[in-house]
């Protein structure tokens, strides 16, 4: 008789949902508290690869997923003047034709909360306060639920983990800043842009934009080198302003796109961090995804980590028939290296986003321009090795087969 069913997830997102999904599979009975009011739509971009592909198929979601995709045609380095550069085809790096997937990240968490028909409780608007660990299980106090008696509670809750704080400690303990900053958020699709991105850099700074269809909508995008920059992570006034006077005065259109700024509806801004942890789990509580080991959005690989990492953590639970510390041991030992692969790409691919001089800009430049016109044997080495790197992180577990 499994033991442990009753299983609190806090956070209601990729992690969180894929994870209420394989419990609820395996007989377990989970309950998702969620900050926000609501399923949280918009987003940007993300990328699903490798193993993770192995798990949406096994939801049996990968169509739908690939039928909801940007389908991106490419993207294009522009001037002060928006003069193009340099552009790519998605079809040279294999983007359109490969396996991976790229969508939107609300539309993947819809097609998750689609897919999740019955068995699963939600609270939205609601965070939790407190966890104490007994014999029995784990009370939970709520900051406007009355508080509960769960048998597991796991973390799903990314980046800056409540769970993780509760339970871990400090984030300063766990977090590793790579000393950028990103920005995104929805603005007028006043280009144009039909599949399409635009990036303008500059030196230790890129402003961007892009849309996945021919939207009325596109996203704004600005990453720049930071090293650490003092501001809460909630503070979204102070937040703007801070990305406001880092880009005052910039080319292209910054101007526009800031003044956009204001008033959008889904302002991101964040350092690009990881999280380190030694271990993923105390007790009765575990995290999965950007809470344990967020790999940053550098990496391309966040989403992928927190779907596999749901489908391991259910899996091993169900495996060790609820037994938590046997079934957390064994997530962890399944989970550690694919995750340090992953997280390992980010600090190569941080360094080709934002470029620090104008001389590498030139020579980013003249190389993508030249990379479309090389014999194909030699572009195919160039291309091969970068996708080669991502490839081989983003497959570097091998899925068991967990389905009862
Ligand atoms: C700008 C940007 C670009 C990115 N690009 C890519 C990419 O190209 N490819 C890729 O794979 N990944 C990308 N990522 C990373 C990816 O979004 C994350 O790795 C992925 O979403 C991790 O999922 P998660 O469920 O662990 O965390 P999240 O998606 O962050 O979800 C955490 C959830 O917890 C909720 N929550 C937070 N605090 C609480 C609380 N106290 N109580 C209850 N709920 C709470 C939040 O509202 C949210 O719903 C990007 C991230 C960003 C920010």
């Amino acid at each position: 008789m499994p033991k442990n069913l009753d299983v609190l997830i806090s956070g209601g997102s990729v992690a969180g949902l894929a994870l209420a999904y394989w419990l609820r599979h395996h007989g377990f009975n989970p309950t998702v508290v969620e900050r926000a009011p609501a399923p949280r739509p918009g987003g940007y971009k993300i990328d699903i690869r490798g193993a993770a592909l192995g798990v949406v198929e096994r939801m049996g979601i990968l169509d739908e997923i690939r039928r909801e995709s940007t389908d991106m045609l490419g993207s294009s380095l522009v001037d002060g003047e928006g003069r193009r550069l340099a552009t790519m085809d998605a079809d040279l790096f294999g983007g359109r034709e490969g396996d991976d997937v790229e969508i939107m990240r609300g539309d993947l968490a819809r097609i998750l909360h689609g897919r999740i028909t019955e068995g699963v409780e939600y609270i939205f608007d609601d965070s939790i306060t407190a966890i104490t660990e007994h014999a029995d299980g784990a009370d939970v106090a709520f900051e406007r639920s009355a508080p509960r008696t769960f048998d597991l509670v796991i973390g799903a809750d990314g980046l800056h983990s409540n769970v993780r704080s509760l339970v871990f400690g400090d984030e300063s303990r766990f977090i590793r800043d790579l000393g950028y900053h990103i920005s995104i958020f929805t603005t007028p699709n006043h280009l144009g842009l039909d599949r399409w991105e635009l990036m303008h850099p500059a030196p230790g700074k890129s402003a961007g934009m892009y849309s996945t269809r021919q939207d009325a909508q596109a996203k704004a995008m600005f990453i720049f080198a930071s090293g650490a920059l003092d501001h809460d992570h909630r503070d979204v006034a102070r937040q703007k302003k801070i990305l406001a006077e880092t880009f005052a005065g910039g080319a292209w259109e910054v101007s526009r796109l800031l003044d956009s700024m204001w008033d959008a509806p889904d302002f991101y801004f964040d350092s690009i961090s990881q999280i380190h942890m030694d271990r993923w789990s105390s007790g009765r509580t575990a995290l999965v995804g950007d809470a344990g080991y967020g790999p940053s959005p550098a990496s391309g690989q966040g989403t992928s980590l927190a779907l596999v990492g749901a489908y391991v953590l259910a899996g091993e639970l169900a495996a060790a028939a609820g037994d938590h510390r046997t079934a957390f041991a064994r997530y962890e030992e399944e989970m550690r290296d694919f995750v340090t692969q992953n997280q390992k790409l980010a600090q190569t691919n941080i360094k080709g986003m934002v470029v620090t001089s104008k001389a590498q800009i030139w020579v980013q430049t003249r190389m993508l321009r030249l990379l479309p016109h090389l014999p194909a044997s030699w572009s195919d080495r160039v291309i091969g090795r970068i996708t080669e790197t991502i490839r081989k992180a983003a497959t570097a577990i091998t899925l068991k087969d967990y389905r009862s």
